[in-house]
Protein backbone atom coordinates (compact mmCIF):
# COMPACT_ATOMS: atom_id res chain seq x y z
CA UNK A 1 0.00 0.00 0.00
CA UNK A 2 3.13 2.06 0.40
CA UNK A 3 2.40 4.21 -3.31
CA UNK A 4 -1.22 5.28 -1.69
CA UNK A 5 -0.55 5.44 1.67
CA UNK A 6 -0.42 9.31 1.81
CA UNK A 7 -3.53 9.62 -0.43
CA UNK A 8 -5.69 7.43 1.97
CA UNK A 9 -9.03 8.78 2.70
CA UNK A 10 -9.31 8.64 7.03
CA UNK A 11 -12.62 6.78 6.58
CA UNK A 12 -10.55 4.03 4.84
CA UNK A 13 -7.78 4.10 7.00
CA UNK A 14 -9.80 4.11 10.05
CA UNK A 15 -12.30 1.08 8.55
CA UNK A 16 -9.02 -0.79 7.69
CA UNK A 17 -7.52 0.05 10.79
CA UNK A 18 -10.76 -1.88 12.87
CA UNK A 19 -9.32 -5.57 11.04
CA UNK A 20 -10.08 -8.41 11.24
CA UNK A 21 -13.78 -7.08 10.04
CA UNK A 22 -16.30 -8.54 11.16
CA UNK A 23 -19.81 -10.03 9.98
CA UNK A 24 -22.72 -8.49 9.62
CA UNK A 25 -25.92 -10.51 11.22
CA UNK A 26 -28.92 -9.69 12.60
CA UNK A 27 -27.87 -5.81 13.07
CA UNK A 28 -24.82 -6.41 14.57
CA UNK A 29 -20.98 -6.68 13.22
CA UNK A 30 -19.83 -10.09 15.36
CA UNK A 31 -16.94 -12.44 14.90
CA UNK A 32 -17.24 -15.85 12.55
CA UNK A 33 -18.60 -18.60 14.33
CA UNK A 34 -15.23 -20.95 14.06
CA UNK A 35 -13.11 -17.48 14.69
CA UNK A 36 -11.17 -18.02 11.54
CA UNK A 37 -10.31 -15.07 8.86
CA UNK A 38 -8.77 -14.50 5.49
CA UNK A 39 -7.40 -11.74 4.15
CA UNK A 40 -7.74 -9.32 1.56
CA UNK A 41 -5.41 -8.72 -1.09
CA UNK A 42 -4.78 -5.29 -2.90
CA UNK A 43 -4.16 -5.84 -6.59
CA UNK A 44 -1.90 -3.20 -7.48
CA UNK A 45 0.57 -4.59 -5.14
CA UNK A 46 0.10 -7.92 -4.43
CA UNK A 47 -0.10 -6.87 -0.61
CA UNK A 48 -2.38 -7.98 2.05
CA UNK A 49 -4.86 -5.25 2.53
CA UNK A 50 -7.13 -5.86 5.54
CA UNK A 51 -8.39 -9.16 7.47
CA UNK A 52 -11.57 -9.97 7.49
CA UNK A 53 -13.45 -12.96 9.90
CA UNK A 54 -14.47 -15.93 7.19
CA UNK A 55 -17.82 -17.76 8.20
CA UNK A 56 -19.34 -21.18 7.81
CA UNK A 57 -22.32 -23.15 7.80
CA UNK A 58 -22.64 -21.87 11.36
CA UNK A 59 -22.85 -18.48 10.55
CA UNK A 60 -25.13 -19.36 8.00
CA UNK A 61 -28.15 -20.59 10.16
CA UNK A 62 -27.33 -17.62 12.47
CA UNK A 63 -28.02 -14.83 9.85
CA UNK A 64 -31.00 -16.67 8.28
CA UNK A 65 -32.74 -17.09 11.28
CA UNK A 66 -32.22 -13.15 12.08
CA UNK A 67 -33.31 -12.87 8.64
CA UNK A 68 -36.61 -14.56 9.61
CA UNK A 69 -36.78 -12.98 12.61
CA UNK A 70 -36.88 -9.89 10.96
CA UNK A 71 -39.48 -10.94 7.69
CA UNK A 72 -41.83 -12.47 10.39
CA UNK A 73 -41.54 -9.42 13.31
CA UNK A 74 -40.75 -5.52 12.16
CA UNK A 75 -40.12 -5.31 8.57
CA UNK A 76 -43.51 -7.10 7.08
CA UNK A 77 -44.92 -4.21 9.50
CA UNK A 78 -43.75 -1.58 8.64
CA UNK A 79 -45.33 0.63 5.95
CA UNK A 80 -44.35 0.65 2.52
CA UNK A 81 -43.45 4.85 2.78
CA UNK A 82 -41.24 3.94 6.03
CA UNK A 83 -39.15 1.27 4.03
CA UNK A 84 -38.99 3.08 1.54
CA UNK A 85 -37.97 6.13 3.42
CA UNK A 86 -34.92 3.62 4.52
CA UNK A 87 -33.78 2.59 1.32
CA UNK A 88 -33.34 6.47 -0.05
CA UNK A 89 -31.75 7.11 3.24
CA UNK A 90 -28.88 4.21 2.64
CA UNK A 91 -29.08 6.22 -0.87
CA UNK A 92 -28.14 9.53 1.07
CA UNK A 93 -25.31 8.09 3.32
CA UNK A 94 -23.92 6.37 0.55
CA UNK A 95 -23.21 9.44 -1.61
CA UNK A 96 -22.11 11.10 2.19
CA UNK A 97 -19.62 8.59 2.14
CA UNK A 98 -19.10 8.53 -1.88
CA UNK A 99 -15.07 9.18 -2.05
CA UNK A 100 -14.66 6.69 0.67
CA UNK A 101 -16.74 3.93 -0.53
CA UNK A 102 -15.15 4.37 -4.04
CA UNK A 103 -11.48 4.35 -2.68
CA UNK A 104 -12.06 0.97 -0.51
CA UNK A 105 -13.48 -0.22 -3.97
CA UNK A 106 -10.43 0.64 -5.73
CA UNK A 107 -7.92 -0.50 -3.42
CA UNK A 108 -9.78 -4.00 -2.95
CA UNK A 109 -10.72 -4.58 -6.60
CA UNK A 110 -7.81 -2.81 -8.42
CA UNK A 111 -10.32 -0.77 -10.48
CA UNK A 112 -9.51 2.70 -11.51
CA UNK A 113 -10.86 5.48 -8.89
CA UNK A 114 -11.92 7.50 -11.95
CA UNK A 115 -14.84 5.14 -12.52
CA UNK A 116 -15.53 3.81 -8.50
CA UNK A 117 -16.13 7.59 -8.26
CA UNK A 118 -17.97 8.44 -11.45
CA UNK A 119 -19.74 5.11 -12.35
CA UNK A 120 -19.62 2.43 -9.60
CA UNK A 121 -20.79 4.16 -6.73
CA UNK A 122 -23.02 6.73 -8.42
CA UNK A 123 -24.64 3.87 -10.10
CA UNK A 124 -25.21 2.44 -6.47
CA UNK A 125 -27.08 5.31 -5.25
CA UNK A 126 -28.85 5.72 -8.54
CA UNK A 127 -30.00 2.45 -8.08
CA UNK A 128 -31.13 2.14 -4.36
CA UNK A 129 -33.02 5.50 -4.99
CA UNK A 130 -34.94 3.96 -7.94
CA UNK A 131 -35.91 1.30 -6.01
CA UNK A 132 -36.90 3.30 -2.94
CA UNK A 133 -39.52 4.67 -5.44
CA UNK A 134 -41.02 1.41 -6.05
CA UNK A 135 -41.70 0.48 -2.73
CA UNK A 136 -45.64 1.49 -2.85
CA UNK A 137 -45.95 1.37 -6.59
CA UNK A 138 -45.53 -2.59 -7.17
CA UNK A 139 -49.04 -4.35 -6.36
CA UNK A 140 -51.05 -7.10 -7.45
CA UNK A 141 -54.00 -6.40 -9.60
CA UNK A 142 -58.28 -6.71 -9.78
CA UNK A 143 -58.95 -9.17 -12.27
CA UNK A 144 -62.31 -9.04 -13.79
CA UNK A 145 -62.23 -12.96 -14.57
CA UNK A 146 -64.75 -14.55 -17.30
CA UNK A 147 -67.08 -17.23 -15.56
CA UNK A 148 -67.81 -16.28 -12.06
CA UNK A 149 -69.96 -12.11 -11.51
CA UNK A 150 -70.12 -12.69 -8.53
CA UNK A 151 -66.97 -13.85 -7.28
CA UNK A 152 -64.66 -10.63 -6.58
CA UNK A 153 -60.92 -11.86 -7.87
CA UNK A 154 -57.37 -10.16 -7.71
CA UNK A 155 -53.94 -10.96 -7.58
CA UNK A 156 -51.29 -10.21 -4.67
CA UNK A 157 -47.39 -9.20 -4.92
CA UNK A 158 -45.99 -10.46 -1.97
CA UNK A 159 -42.35 -11.17 -0.75
CA UNK A 160 -40.46 -14.36 -1.21
CA UNK A 161 -39.25 -14.68 2.20
CA UNK A 162 -35.48 -15.15 3.02
CA UNK A 163 -33.20 -14.32 -0.14
CA UNK A 164 -29.67 -15.41 -0.64
CA UNK A 165 -27.80 -13.51 -2.74
CA UNK A 166 -24.38 -14.71 -4.21
CA UNK A 167 -22.29 -11.77 -5.61
CA UNK A 168 -18.78 -11.70 -7.74
CA UNK A 169 -15.90 -9.56 -7.40
CA UNK A 170 -15.96 -7.51 -10.27
CA UNK A 171 -18.38 -4.77 -9.50
CA UNK A 172 -18.56 -5.44 -5.75
CA UNK A 173 -20.83 -3.02 -4.28
CA UNK A 174 -22.75 -2.35 -7.42
CA UNK A 175 -22.95 -6.10 -7.46
CA UNK A 176 -24.59 -5.86 -3.86
CA UNK A 177 -26.56 -3.04 -4.87
CA UNK A 178 -28.33 -4.67 -7.73
CA UNK A 179 -29.20 -7.53 -5.94
CA UNK A 180 -30.59 -5.70 -2.28
CA UNK A 181 -32.17 -2.53 -4.35
CA UNK A 182 -35.38 -5.09 -5.97
CA UNK A 183 -35.55 -7.16 -2.56
CA UNK A 184 -35.70 -5.17 0.09
CA UNK A 185 -38.33 -3.04 -2.34
CA UNK A 186 -40.77 -6.15 -2.14
CA UNK A 187 -39.98 -6.66 0.89
CA UNK A 188 -38.04 -9.54 1.14
CA UNK A 189 -35.18 -10.13 3.45
CA UNK A 190 -31.79 -10.99 2.21
CA UNK A 191 -28.77 -12.58 3.36
CA UNK A 192 -25.76 -11.59 1.01
CA UNK A 193 -22.74 -13.38 0.48
CA UNK A 194 -19.55 -11.39 -1.27
CA UNK A 195 -16.88 -12.43 -2.93
CA UNK A 196 -14.09 -13.20 -1.02
CA UNK A 197 -11.38 -11.53 -3.43
CA UNK A 198 -13.33 -8.40 -2.18
CA UNK A 199 -15.26 -8.31 0.59
CA UNK A 200 -14.69 -4.95 2.14
CA UNK A 201 -17.09 -2.78 0.44
CA UNK A 202 -20.10 -4.51 0.82
CA UNK A 203 -19.15 -4.96 4.78
CA UNK A 204 -18.66 -0.90 5.06
CA UNK A 205 -22.24 -1.33 3.17
CA UNK A 206 -23.34 -2.98 6.36
CA UNK A 207 -21.99 0.09 8.40
CA UNK A 208 -24.55 2.13 6.30
CA UNK A 209 -27.35 -0.16 6.28
CA UNK A 210 -26.97 -0.38 10.41
CA UNK A 211 -26.99 3.77 10.23
CA UNK A 212 -29.62 4.10 8.40
CA UNK A 213 -31.69 1.86 10.93
CA UNK A 214 -33.01 -1.03 9.18
CA UNK A 215 -34.65 -3.10 11.35
CA UNK A 216 -31.97 -6.01 12.36
CA UNK A 217 -31.93 -8.94 10.31
CA UNK A 218 -33.28 -7.53 7.22
CA UNK A 219 -29.59 -7.45 5.40
CA UNK A 220 -26.99 -9.65 6.80
CA UNK A 221 -23.60 -9.02 4.78
CA UNK A 222 -21.65 -12.59 4.78
CA UNK A 223 -17.71 -13.01 3.93
CA UNK A 224 -16.59 -16.18 3.23
CA UNK A 225 -16.13 -18.75 0.66
CA UNK A 226 -18.41 -20.10 -2.15
CA UNK A 227 -17.85 -23.24 -1.81
CA UNK A 228 -18.44 -23.73 1.93
CA UNK A 229 -20.59 -20.78 2.57
CA UNK A 230 -22.36 -20.35 -0.91
CA UNK A 231 -23.10 -24.07 -0.73
CA UNK A 232 -24.53 -23.41 2.68
CA UNK A 233 -26.56 -21.09 1.48
CA UNK A 234 -27.83 -22.50 -1.47
CA UNK A 235 -28.96 -25.77 0.16
CA UNK A 236 -30.50 -24.05 3.49
CA UNK A 237 -34.03 -25.02 3.71
CA UNK A 238 -35.01 -21.80 5.15
CA UNK A 239 -33.55 -20.01 2.41
CA UNK A 240 -36.42 -19.29 -0.47
CA UNK A 241 -34.38 -18.06 -3.43
CA UNK A 242 -30.81 -17.64 -4.63
CA UNK A 243 -30.00 -14.63 -6.64
CA UNK A 244 -26.30 -15.50 -8.17
CA UNK A 245 -23.92 -13.43 -10.04
CA UNK A 246 -21.01 -15.17 -11.40
CA UNK A 247 -19.24 -18.02 -13.60
CA UNK A 248 -22.11 -20.03 -15.79
CA UNK A 249 -19.99 -23.26 -14.10
CA UNK A 250 -21.19 -22.22 -10.48
CA UNK A 251 -24.56 -20.97 -11.83
CA UNK A 252 -24.99 -24.47 -13.01
CA UNK A 253 -24.17 -26.15 -9.66
CA UNK A 254 -26.15 -23.43 -7.69
CA UNK A 255 -29.20 -24.77 -10.17
CA UNK A 256 -28.26 -28.11 -9.07
CA UNK A 257 -27.86 -27.58 -5.78
CA UNK A 258 -31.22 -25.30 -5.36
CA UNK A 259 -33.00 -28.27 -7.26
CA UNK A 260 -33.43 -30.25 -4.06
CA UNK A 261 -36.29 -28.17 -2.68
CA UNK A 262 -37.24 -26.26 -5.61
CA UNK A 263 -35.78 -22.82 -4.04
CA UNK A 264 -36.51 -20.07 -6.47
CA UNK A 265 -32.93 -19.46 -8.38
CA UNK A 266 -31.95 -16.19 -10.78
CA UNK A 267 -28.77 -16.68 -12.60
CA UNK A 268 -26.60 -13.92 -13.80
CA UNK A 269 -23.96 -15.61 -15.72
CA UNK A 270 -21.00 -15.28 -18.30
CA UNK A 271 -21.16 -14.28 -21.77
CA UNK A 272 -18.70 -13.76 -25.04
CA UNK A 273 -20.47 -10.56 -25.98
CA UNK A 274 -19.98 -9.57 -29.72
CA UNK A 275 -20.04 -6.46 -31.16
CA UNK A 276 -20.30 -5.55 -34.73
CA UNK A 277 -18.72 -2.43 -36.56
CA UNK A 278 -20.34 -2.05 -40.06
CA UNK A 279 -18.42 0.06 -42.29
CA UNK A 280 -20.69 2.93 -42.26
CA UNK A 281 -19.97 3.66 -38.76
CA UNK A 282 -18.96 6.72 -37.24
CA UNK A 283 -15.13 5.81 -36.51
CA UNK A 284 -15.25 8.93 -33.74
CA UNK A 285 -17.77 6.95 -31.74
CA UNK A 286 -17.07 3.46 -32.42
CA UNK A 287 -13.31 3.71 -32.00
CA UNK A 288 -13.68 4.65 -28.36
CA UNK A 289 -16.57 2.57 -28.24
CA UNK A 290 -15.23 -0.94 -28.93
CA UNK A 291 -12.42 0.30 -26.98
CA UNK A 292 -14.45 0.93 -23.83
CA UNK A 293 -16.76 -2.08 -24.04
CA UNK A 294 -13.32 -4.44 -23.76
CA UNK A 295 -10.86 -2.19 -21.62
CA UNK A 296 -13.38 -0.40 -19.13
CA UNK A 297 -12.71 -2.59 -15.85
CA UNK A 298 -9.75 -4.20 -17.68
CA UNK A 299 -12.18 -6.73 -19.11
CA UNK A 300 -13.72 -7.93 -16.49
CA UNK A 301 -17.69 -7.23 -17.40
CA UNK A 302 -19.77 -10.00 -18.04
CA UNK A 303 -21.07 -8.00 -20.90
CA UNK A 304 -17.32 -7.30 -22.14
CA UNK A 305 -17.39 -6.82 -26.16
CA UNK A 306 -15.03 -9.33 -26.53
CA UNK A 307 -15.38 -10.47 -29.65
CA UNK A 308 -14.67 -7.89 -32.34
CA UNK A 309 -16.52 -8.21 -35.81
CA UNK A 310 -15.31 -5.30 -38.29
CA UNK A 311 -16.38 -5.29 -41.91
CA UNK A 312 -13.73 -5.82 -44.36
CA UNK A 313 -13.73 -2.87 -46.04
CA UNK A 314 -12.27 -0.99 -43.00
CA UNK A 315 -10.95 -3.83 -40.97
CA UNK A 316 -7.22 -2.65 -41.00
CA UNK A 317 -7.81 0.98 -40.21
CA UNK A 318 -10.57 0.29 -37.82
CA UNK A 319 -8.03 -2.01 -36.16
CA UNK A 320 -4.59 0.10 -36.71
CA UNK A 321 -6.80 3.08 -35.34
CA UNK A 322 -7.92 1.43 -32.17
CA UNK A 323 -4.38 -0.21 -31.47
CA UNK A 324 -2.94 2.78 -31.67
CA UNK A 325 -6.01 4.31 -28.80
CA UNK A 326 -5.40 1.31 -26.93
CA UNK A 327 -1.72 1.53 -26.82
CA UNK A 328 -2.06 4.75 -25.00
CA UNK A 329 -4.49 3.55 -22.18
CA UNK A 330 -2.44 4.67 -19.00
CA UNK A 331 -2.06 1.65 -17.15
CA UNK A 332 -0.86 1.51 -13.38
CA UNK A 333 -2.54 1.23 -9.90
CA UNK A 334 -6.38 2.21 -9.61
CA UNK A 335 -5.91 5.21 -7.10
CA UNK A 336 -3.79 7.41 -9.31
CA UNK A 337 -6.19 9.83 -10.43
CA UNK A 338 -4.99 9.33 -14.25
CA UNK A 339 -4.92 5.41 -14.62
CA UNK A 340 -7.36 4.05 -17.31
CA UNK A 341 -6.63 0.67 -17.03
CA UNK A 342 -5.94 -1.03 -13.20
CA UNK A 343 -4.53 -4.49 -12.16
CA UNK A 344 -6.93 -7.61 -12.94
CA UNK A 345 -8.30 -8.75 -9.23
CA UNK A 346 -6.31 -11.32 -8.15
CA UNK A 347 -3.23 -13.39 -8.78
CA UNK A 348 -5.35 -16.38 -10.03
CA UNK A 349 -7.28 -13.88 -12.72
CA UNK A 350 -3.56 -12.95 -14.07
CA UNK A 351 -2.44 -16.72 -14.23
CA UNK A 352 -6.14 -17.22 -15.84
CA UNK A 353 -5.63 -14.29 -18.69
CA UNK A 354 -1.94 -14.56 -18.89
CA UNK A 355 -3.00 -18.46 -20.42
CA UNK A 356 -5.15 -17.01 -22.71
CA UNK A 357 -2.55 -14.67 -23.98
CA UNK A 358 -0.32 -17.67 -24.94
CA UNK A 359 -3.02 -19.61 -26.30
CA UNK A 360 -4.26 -16.72 -28.37
CA UNK A 361 -0.52 -16.14 -30.13
CA UNK A 362 -0.05 -20.11 -30.11
CA UNK A 363 -3.51 -20.77 -32.02
CA UNK A 364 -2.26 -18.18 -34.40
CA UNK A 365 -4.02 -14.70 -33.75
CA UNK A 366 -1.78 -11.55 -34.15
CA UNK A 367 -1.62 -9.07 -31.44
CA UNK A 368 -1.84 -5.76 -32.55
CA UNK A 369 -1.16 -4.25 -29.02
CA UNK A 370 -0.55 -5.84 -25.27
CA UNK A 371 -0.16 -9.60 -25.45
CA UNK A 372 2.60 -9.67 -23.26
CA UNK A 373 1.92 -9.46 -18.92
CA UNK A 374 3.65 -6.69 -17.16
CA UNK A 375 6.23 -7.64 -14.67
CA UNK A 376 4.99 -7.29 -10.90
CA UNK A 377 4.20 -6.33 -8.34
CA UNK A 378 0.86 -6.46 -9.30
CA UNK A 379 -1.49 -7.90 -11.84
CA UNK A 380 -1.28 -5.99 -14.55
CA UNK A 381 -2.14 -7.13 -18.03
CA UNK A 382 -2.00 -4.32 -20.73
CA UNK A 383 -4.75 -3.67 -22.99
CA UNK A 384 -4.72 -6.60 -25.55
CA UNK A 385 -6.07 -6.36 -29.37
CA UNK A 386 -5.65 -9.82 -31.38
CA UNK A 387 -6.46 -9.27 -34.77
CA UNK A 388 -6.31 -12.38 -37.37
CA UNK A 389 -9.30 -14.63 -34.54
CA UNK A 390 -11.50 -16.94 -36.03
CA UNK A 391 -13.85 -19.14 -34.69
CA UNK A 392 -11.97 -22.33 -33.73
CA UNK A 393 -10.04 -20.32 -31.81
CA UNK A 394 -10.48 -21.02 -27.86
CA UNK A 395 -9.92 -16.89 -27.42
CA UNK A 396 -13.09 -16.49 -29.69
CA UNK A 397 -14.94 -19.29 -28.17
CA UNK A 398 -14.55 -18.88 -23.80
CA UNK A 399 -14.68 -16.09 -21.61
CA UNK A 400 -11.50 -14.72 -20.84
CA UNK A 401 -12.73 -11.84 -18.07
CA UNK A 402 -9.92 -9.68 -19.14
CA UNK A 403 -8.35 -6.64 -21.07
CA UNK A 404 -8.57 -8.88 -24.34
CA UNK A 405 -10.95 -8.58 -27.79
CA UNK A 406 -10.24 -11.13 -30.48
CA UNK A 407 -11.16 -9.16 -33.67
CA UNK A 408 -12.20 -10.90 -37.26
CA UNK A 409 -13.73 -9.34 -40.25
CA UNK A 410 -16.92 -10.37 -42.13
CA UNK A 411 -18.25 -9.15 -45.64
CA UNK A 412 -21.98 -8.67 -45.52
CA UNK A 413 -23.30 -6.12 -47.06
CA UNK A 414 -26.84 -5.60 -47.20
CA UNK A 415 -27.76 -8.56 -46.26
CA UNK A 416 -26.67 -9.32 -42.91
CA UNK A 417 -27.37 -13.21 -42.27
CA UNK A 418 -23.79 -14.25 -42.05
CA UNK A 419 -22.21 -11.79 -39.40
CA UNK A 420 -25.18 -12.08 -37.29
CA UNK A 421 -25.08 -16.17 -37.30
CA UNK A 422 -21.36 -15.81 -36.44
CA UNK A 423 -22.25 -13.20 -33.44
CA UNK A 424 -24.68 -16.07 -32.13
CA UNK A 425 -22.60 -18.57 -32.12
CA UNK A 426 -22.06 -18.76 -28.61
CA UNK A 427 -23.48 -20.42 -25.78
CA UNK A 428 -24.00 -17.54 -24.35
CA UNK A 429 -25.90 -14.46 -24.91
CA UNK A 430 -25.65 -11.53 -22.60
CA UNK A 431 -24.48 -8.69 -24.21
CA UNK A 432 -23.84 -7.18 -28.30
CA UNK A 433 -23.21 -4.05 -29.74
CA UNK A 434 -23.98 -2.71 -33.22
CA UNK A 435 -22.12 0.48 -35.06
CA UNK A 436 -23.95 1.87 -37.96
CA UNK A 437 -25.48 4.91 -39.03
CA UNK A 438 -28.41 3.05 -40.70
CA UNK A 439 -31.04 3.09 -38.68
CA UNK A 440 -32.99 0.55 -40.34
CA UNK A 441 -29.91 -1.80 -40.05
CA UNK A 442 -29.03 -1.02 -36.60
CA UNK A 443 -33.10 -2.52 -35.70
CA UNK A 444 -32.42 -5.45 -37.88
CA UNK A 445 -29.30 -6.59 -36.47
CA UNK A 446 -30.73 -5.51 -33.01
CA UNK A 447 -33.70 -8.00 -33.57
CA UNK A 448 -31.73 -10.77 -34.83
CA UNK A 449 -29.11 -11.14 -32.28
CA UNK A 450 -29.42 -13.76 -29.02
CA UNK A 451 -28.34 -10.93 -26.63
CA UNK A 452 -30.06 -10.60 -23.80
CA UNK A 453 -28.88 -6.51 -24.48
CA UNK A 454 -27.95 -4.89 -27.69
CA UNK A 455 -26.26 -1.59 -27.59
CA UNK A 456 -26.20 0.84 -31.11
CA UNK A 457 -23.74 3.23 -31.37
CA UNK A 458 -23.04 2.79 -27.69
CA UNK A 459 -21.69 0.12 -25.06
CA UNK A 460 -21.77 -1.04 -21.54
CA UNK A 461 -24.34 1.95 -20.48
CA UNK A 462 -26.29 0.34 -17.45
CA UNK A 463 -29.21 1.78 -15.76
CA UNK A 464 -31.31 1.43 -12.57
CA UNK A 465 -34.53 1.17 -14.92
CA UNK A 466 -33.26 -1.01 -17.55
CA UNK A 467 -33.19 -4.67 -17.63
CA UNK A 468 -30.17 -6.50 -17.88
CA UNK A 469 -29.73 -10.42 -17.83
CA UNK A 470 -28.92 -12.79 -20.10
CA UNK A 471 -30.30 -15.24 -23.10
CA UNK A 472 -28.80 -19.08 -23.27
CA UNK A 473 -26.53 -19.78 -20.62
CA UNK A 474 -25.63 -16.50 -19.57
CA UNK A 475 -28.51 -17.32 -17.54
CA UNK A 476 -32.04 -15.91 -16.74
CA UNK A 477 -34.23 -13.73 -15.07
CA UNK A 478 -33.65 -9.90 -14.73
CA UNK A 479 -32.02 -7.56 -12.35
CA UNK A 480 -33.16 -3.99 -12.55
CA UNK A 481 -36.10 -2.21 -13.99
CA UNK A 482 -39.66 -3.49 -13.29
CA UNK A 483 -38.50 -7.25 -14.21
CA UNK A 484 -36.67 -7.47 -11.16
CA UNK A 485 -39.66 -6.86 -8.77
CA UNK A 486 -40.89 -9.87 -10.42
CA UNK A 487 -38.35 -11.77 -9.68
CA UNK A 488 -38.35 -11.29 -5.98
CA UNK A 489 -42.14 -11.60 -5.31
CA UNK A 490 -44.93 -15.07 -5.56
CA UNK A 491 -48.24 -14.21 -7.14
CA UNK A 492 -51.17 -14.93 -4.75
CA UNK A 493 -54.81 -15.17 -6.40
CA UNK A 494 -57.40 -14.26 -4.08
CA UNK A 495 -61.06 -15.24 -4.61
CA UNK A 496 -63.79 -13.80 -2.59
CA UNK A 497 -67.20 -15.04 -3.04
CA UNK A 498 -69.65 -12.31 -2.95
CA UNK A 499 -73.18 -14.55 -2.57
P1 LIG B 1 -17.38 -17.68 -9.44
O1 LIG B 1 -16.55 -18.77 -8.94
O2 LIG B 1 -18.59 -18.00 -10.20
O3 LIG B 1 -17.74 -16.77 -8.15
C1 LIG B 1 -18.86 -15.93 -8.03
C2 LIG B 1 -19.41 -16.04 -6.62
O4 LIG B 1 -19.89 -17.36 -6.37
C3 LIG B 1 -18.37 -15.79 -5.53
O5 LIG B 1 -18.98 -15.15 -4.44
C4 LIG B 1 -17.96 -17.20 -5.16
O6 LIG B 1 -17.37 -17.30 -3.88
C5 LIG B 1 -19.28 -17.93 -5.23
N1 LIG B 1 -19.21 -19.39 -5.40
C6 LIG B 1 -18.18 -20.12 -5.91
N2 LIG B 1 -18.50 -21.42 -5.90
C7 LIG B 1 -19.74 -21.54 -5.37
C8 LIG B 1 -20.62 -22.63 -5.10
N3 LIG B 1 -20.28 -23.88 -5.38
N4 LIG B 1 -21.82 -22.39 -4.56
C9 LIG B 1 -22.21 -21.13 -4.29
N5 LIG B 1 -21.41 -20.05 -4.51
C10 LIG B 1 -20.20 -20.24 -5.06
O7 LIG B 1 -16.52 -16.70 -10.29
P2 LIG B 1 -14.94 -16.44 -10.11
O8 LIG B 1 -14.20 -17.68 -9.83
O9 LIG B 1 -14.80 -15.34 -9.16
O10 LIG B 1 -14.59 -16.00 -11.57
C11 LIG B 1 -14.47 -17.04 -12.55
C12 LIG B 1 -15.13 -16.64 -13.81
O11 LIG B 1 -16.50 -16.30 -13.58
C13 LIG B 1 -14.57 -15.38 -14.44
O12 LIG B 1 -13.40 -15.62 -15.13
C14 LIG B 1 -15.72 -15.01 -15.31
O13 LIG B 1 -15.73 -15.78 -16.46
C15 LIG B 1 -16.93 -15.35 -14.51
N6 LIG B 1 -17.49 -14.19 -13.80
C16 LIG B 1 -18.62 -13.65 -14.27
C17 LIG B 1 -19.17 -12.56 -13.64
C18 LIG B 1 -20.41 -11.92 -14.11
O14 LIG B 1 -20.65 -10.77 -13.80
N7 LIG B 1 -21.26 -12.62 -14.83
C19 LIG B 1 -18.55 -12.01 -12.52
C20 LIG B 1 -17.38 -12.61 -12.03
C21 LIG B 1 -16.88 -13.72 -12.68
P3 LIG B 1 -15.79 -17.06 -3.62
O15 LIG B 1 -15.15 -16.63 -4.88
O16 LIG B 1 -15.79 -16.02 -2.57
O17 LIG B 1 -15.26 -18.36 -3.11
MG1 LIG C 1 -8.86 -7.54 -2.85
Amino acid sequence: MSETTEKIHPKVQDFLNKAPRKLFIGGQFIESSSGKTFKSVNPATGDDLCEVYEADERDIDRAVEAAEKAFHGPWSKMSASERSRLIWKLADLIEENLEPMAQLETLDNGKPIRETKNADVPLVIDHFRYYAGWVNKFSGEVVNNSMHPNIFTYTRREPIGVCGQIIPWNFPLLMAAWKLGAALATGNVVVLKSAQDTPLSALYLAELIQEAGFPDGVVNIISGSGRIVGTAMTKHPKIRKIAFTGSTEVGKTIMRDASYDLKRVTLELGGKSPNIVFPDADFSKAIPGALHSIFFNQGQVCSAGSRLFVHKKIYDNFLSDMANEASKLKVGPGLEEETQVGPLVSAKQFETVRGYLEKGKEEGAKPLTGGVPKEGPGYFIPPTIFADANEHMTIVREEIFGPVVAAMPFDDDEQIADVVRRANDSEYGLGAGVWTTDVRKAHKVAHALESGTVWVNCYNLFDAAMPFGGFKQSGFGREMGKYALEMYTEVKSVWVNLH
